[in-house]
């Protein structure tokens, strides 16, 4: 029987790829439901190319237009950002595939995973933020949850069959496209300079959370989460040729790694196919052609937004929640050259030490936490 497959944000980077990857196996899946912020013209194409039950624009303002472009064709259109928990909560969808960007993914991945529905998990924000919350949700509900993100994927793979508990994990890093700059480099860097990453075609946000190694940070709360590991038990490691996508030493001292070229469509197809692999026609990896794999220790002294995150996960309640936020206002202040490339870890760390910390939030508690530091930042970047 085939995967019905719903995609929330598929007009971004990890959404079209979603869509590119269902498309090579029509015996395999079909899109259900396909949402999106703003991008309506995209969403339209999407719509009519891939016939899904219904699609979402969370700008509820763009409905009429999107109806305009869809007009004729037998697809539900909604508008507004409440509707998608219930809809991706629906029983006709096996797997829900969480592509939004920062906090706006928690309350649909919430409700997706309360209704049972399996989740292919790209927004890492929404573990970062409440991951305690989500993971304890999805064990009530027996829900499965299966990371997108390529280093969680890897370590997901090293997992399947073992029952034995995991010693360490080692999460590489690419270094991003600043590997090995200078401070005095560092202060007057541009936003365009950081969107040009080496390895991995990324949206937007991701690439500057990159650059800056907080997507790293990220990724070892969500991987905390994910795995149930304690912040000792994470260790990222600089790989510039990211081949290696992560590691996972056991208790016997024996380590597994996942390798290949990168590509996000790899842990994308493997989230939806799982535990199956499918046959692909991606490119092959070829160790004459990376004839040195390379490994180092990043540099947390001029990437000091690595550290606010081991600082954060450490720290735990709303800390990583207030973290994220500020990073997201201070991620918008570079794009917008509103911010330098080095004032970001100062608006995260000073927003962390400002707001009103909760050790056991719960929904509300998050909410709040996110709405505030939010403003904390945005005030505090005026005096910059
Ligand atoms: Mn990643």
């Amino acid at each position: 029987m085939k995967k019905r497959i719903a995609i929330l944000g598929s007009t971004g980077s990890i959404g079209t790829q979603a869509l590119n990857v269902i498309e090579s196996y029509p015996e395999r899946f079909e899109v259900e439901l396909l949402t999106a912020n703003n991008n309506i013209n995209l969403l339209a194409e999407q719509a009519v190319k891939y016939r899904p039950d219904a699609v979402v624009i969370s700008n509820g303002s763009k409905v009429p237009e999107l109806k305009n472009l869809l007009d004729g064709l037998p697809v539900k259109v909604y508008g507004g950002h409440n509707v998608l928990g219930e809809l991706a909560g629906s029983d006709s969808i096996d797997i829900v595939l969480s592509a939004m960007v920062g906090y706006s993914g928690l309350l649909p991945a919430i409700s997706a995973i309360k209704a049972g529905r399996t989740i292919a998990l790209a927004n890492k924000e929404a573990l970062v933020i409440a991951g305690d919350l989500i993971t304890g949700m999805a064990e009530r509900n027996n829900t499965l949850i299966i990371p997108v993100d390529s280093e969680h994927s890897a370590i997901f793979q090293c997992l399947v069959g073992e029952t034995n508990a995991i010693e360490k994990i080692y999460l590489t890093a690419s270094g991003g496209p600043f590997l090995g700059k200078d401070i005095d480099f560092l202060k007057n860097v541009s936003s365009l300079d950081a969107l040009k990453h080496p390895n991995w075609d990324m949206g937007v946000k991701i690439t500057i959370d990159s650059a800056t190694l907080m997507n790293k940070g990220l990724e070892a709360i969500e991987a905390k989460w994910l795995f149930g590991l304690q912040p000792s038990q994470i260790e990222v490691v600089v790989h510039p040729q990211s081949i290696v996508h992560s590691m996972v030493q056991f208790e016997d001292g024996s380590m597994k790694a996942q390798m290949g070229l990168p590509d996000m469509k790899l842990p994308i197809l493997y989230a939806f196919s799982y535990p199956e692999r499918l046959k692909t026609d991606f490119p092959r990896f070829s160790f004459t052609d990376y004839p040195n794999l390379t490994f180092e220790a990043p540099d947390t002294e001029r990437f000091r937004n690595l550290q606010l995150a081991y600082e954060a996960m450490r720290k735990g309640g709303t800390m990583p929640c207030a973290m994220n936020a500020a990073n997201e206002i201070a991620v918008e202040a570079f794009l917008n050259n509103r911010a330098g490339f080095l004032d970001i870890p100062v608006i995260i760390e000073k927003t962390m030490n400002s707001i009103n910390f909760v050790q056991n939030p719960g929904l509300d508690d998050y909410h709040q936490c996110d709405s505030d530091a939010r403003a904390y930042a945005g005030e505090f970047l005026k005096t910059l």
